[in-house]
């Protein structure tokens, strides 16, 4: 007999009912219809949102259980939405939202080598136990490889990505550095991985962690007298997952121990998988056998996403917020929204907020409107203060410094910079300009840009400085 959604539904119902309270069963299951089977898909018809949160919370276990014992184990289940307050004016529609299928991460229990009961651990992560210490992962379920749509522009990045999950220390990935700019992924992939391999392997302590946050504790663990426990707690992670290590450059001590915790862990087989906004041969300020380290494995680029891809995002973005959109609406946002996947999301979020508030439909006009604050947004951000700070964060001064009257030679360098910059991007005067900068007058100013001019044509590494502060002032 060939199974029909009604005849797989019923089944499951029979398993669910023994399994729960008459009126849970009542209440939650009786108004649910079975409407379609497609393959192990079954979409079922519930009354609203507020019914499809409920079962997602409270029930998703059981009807995953019963969905398998009927589909198998590639089992999915989707949701179809009956709406009440829908974002068009037509009375009825329906929303299909897949279900998120995704178990929350545990915490990982491991036997601590260290006598935890003595000393005071600085760790954050671990949460002290009686025999065992338990090691949070920090990793987003809802960053996996699911939702991560393929393109050309990513397809190296995230193949790479898959095999190292598939086998964590045991290809020749080792680091895996994912490298690109500002919101096109590395983050999502970084957590994808981790999560793919607690899927896969759930004995593997995986690690999460930002190289602020790891800086951070460096520091922490030097003042309290435990940097040997720092040490020892990362060389025990076999799978560490280090994000945007840019920020250690400059940072040498930090740099230092990181080299002996990654030759630990590499020389034990573990896994590390590195992301950065730049490629390694652009990273400055990074010791030269720490870089040496980063290219022995595989350095893969995320690139701004094309046309296509950005297409699938938009529109599987939709699909999981369980909202219909006409595809003239999408295409809009996907040609005029190029460089960056957050942007994209960005004003997806806003659109369907506007509508949804103002009980709007979605049209192009109101996606313009959307679309035009976002650029001009992202434009009016760069104010002279603005640059000020990206300059000083890039030669990591501070702002002050910056506005000094000292004339050492790379301040004064800064300095000039930031005020060719405020010539180029803003609408201020040479004289407003200057007073913003260190109270120093329009000659000054206009001395900066020269000389600013001169060095981009005759010095590769002062163009360098240029187009880096361009990039971080133009995202
Ligand atoms: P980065 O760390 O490179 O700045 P993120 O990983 O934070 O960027 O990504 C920014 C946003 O874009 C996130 O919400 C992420 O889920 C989304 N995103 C990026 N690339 C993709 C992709 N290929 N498919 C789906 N979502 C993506
Ligand atoms: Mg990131």
């Amino acid at each position: 007999m060939t199974k029909t959604s009604s005849s797989v539904w019923e089944e499951c119902l029979s398993f669910i009912q023994d399994n729960i309270k008459p009126q849970a069963y009542k209440t939650w299951f009786e108004p649910i219809k079975p409407v379609k089977l497609s393959g192990e898909a079954l979409t079922i018809q519930v009354p609203s949102k507020f019914f499809y949160e409920w079962l997602e919370e409270h029930y998703i276990k059981l009807l995953r259980v019963a969905l398998v014992k009927q589909l198998g184990e590639d089992a999915k289940l989707i949701y179809d939405v009956r709406m009440e307050n829908n974002y068009s004016s037509n009375n009825q529609h329906t929303v299909k939202i897949p279900s998120s299928n995704r178990n929350p991460i545990n915490p990982q229990g491991i036997s601590f080598p260290m006598d935890v009961n003595k000393r005071e651990l600085k760790n954050p992560f671990i949460i002290p136990g009686i025999q065992k210490v338990k090691i949070e992962s920090q990793l987003n379920p809802n960053y996996n490889f699911e939702n991560f749509i393929e393109g050309d522009s990513n397809r190296l990045a995230r193949s790479a990505s898959m095999a190292v999950s598939n086998k964590p220390g045991g290809t020749s990935f080792n680091p895996l550095l994912i490298y690109g700019g500002v919101g096109l992924g590395k983050t999502h992939l970084a957590h994808a991985i981790g999560v793919e391999i607690k899927d896969k392997y759930p004995d593997k302590i995986v690690l999460y962690i930002s190289s602020e946050k790891f800086t951070q504790q460096y520091i922490d663990s030097v003042k309290g007298n435990s940097r040997n426990d720092f040490i020892h707690f990362y060389q025990m992670i076999d799978v560490l997952l280090i994000d945007d290590v840019q920020f250690l450059s400059g940072k040498t001590g930090t740099q230092d121990v990181f080299f002996h915790i990654f030759n630990h862990l590499h020389q034990n087989g573990k896994q590390v998988i590195l992301t950065s906004d730049k490629a390694p041969v652009d990273m400055q300020d990074i010791e030269q056998r720490l870089l040496s380290r980063f290219k022995w494995g595989l350095s893969a680029e995320l690139q701004a996403p094309d046309y296509e891809t950005r297409v699938s995002i938009l529109q599987n973005q939709l699909y999981r917020d369980g909202v219909e959109m006409p595809f003239e609406i999408i295409e809009y946002i996907a040609k005029n929204i190029k460089s960056n996947v957050r942007e994209l999301e960005g004003v997806l979020i806003s659109l369907i907020a506007q509508a949804s508030f103002n009980r709007k439909e979605f049209t192009l006009a109101l996606t313009k409107q959307i679309v035009d604050k976002f650029v001009k947004n992202t434009k009016r951000e760069v104010s002279i203060e603005y640059i000020q700070k990206i300059v000083s964060n890039y030669f990591e001064l501070d702002v002050a410094t910056l506005q000094s009257k000292t004339r050492k030679r790379h301040i004064v360098q800064a300095r000039q910079l930031a005020m060719y910059f405020a010539k180029r991007m803003t609408k201020a005067s040479l004289a407003s300009i200057g007073s913003q900068i260190g109270k120093r007058d329009h000659a000054t100013v206009l001395h900066a840009c020269k000389t600013v001019d001169n060095l981009t044509e005759t010095d590769k590494q002062f163009r360098k400085y240029v187009d880096d502060i361009t990039k971080k002032l133009t995202f």
